[in-house]
């Protein structure tokens, strides 16, 4: 059986999305198929919004505008401290836990040599600027455990400014663990038990 060609094209694109298969995606499309028409506007609308999407100019994170709503809350930069994350869903679990009231750092994945990423893919040179700029007392690096994750920490760690205080969380969690799979009690333990490194 032919699907009609808007259906393929609509599971084609769904079927991109990591996580869902041509069958869920068929799935999909035939809900859609049955929304409104503004229903259906909307959705398209708000997937055509993302190309607007930035990252925040500090931090990295995505953001609708130059600076996102964490960097701009100023009694957020009162503490001095910036917490370094892989991704942004690792700032999201660590912000569900509400446990952490600092700043963030957006690395955009960790050092893997035999994949090319090196420093330069990642944003350690504005980590740099910003410790030397916003008066930051402590970093934690929240990245998750894994050989890669590890070498990013020491790298991390020799690259920054002397006198920084640096502790690493996630003591405990298991190799290849991640944060975003972390319920919010797990993540607050996980950074109240931080090592300096
Ligand atoms: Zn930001």
């Amino acid at each position: 059986v032919h699907l009609p060609e808007k259906i393929a094209a609509t599971v084609e694109h769904l079927s991109r999305i990591p996580g869902i298969g041509k069958r869920t995606a068929l799935r999909y499309a035939l809900f859609l198929t049955r929304r409104s028409r503004d229903d259906l506007h909307a959705l398209a609308d708000s997937i055509r919004g993302l190309q607007e999407i930035k990252k925040c100019q500090k931090c990295n994170l995505l953001s609708d505008d130059n600076m996102c709503s964490i960097c701009r809350d100023p009694q957020r930069l009162e503490l001095g401290i910036i917490c370094v994350v892989e991704d942004i869903v690792d700032c999201l679990a660590i912000e569900r836990s509400g446990q952490y009231r600092g700043h963030y750092h957006i690395l955009g994945g960790v050092l893997n040599p035999l994949m090319g990423i090196g420093p330069q893919e990642l944003t350690i040179d504005k980590l740099v600027e910003r410790i030397k700029e916003e008066n930051i007392h402590t970093v934690i690096l929240a990245i998750n455990p894994s050989v890669e994750g590890d070498a990013t920490c020491s790298y991390i760690k020799q690259v920054l400014p002397d006198g920084i205080n640096i502790d690493r969380i996630g003591f405990g969690m298991p190799m290849g663990g991640h944060l975003e799979h972390l319920d919010a009690l797990t993540i607050s333990k996980a950074l109240e038990n931080r090592k300096r490194m």
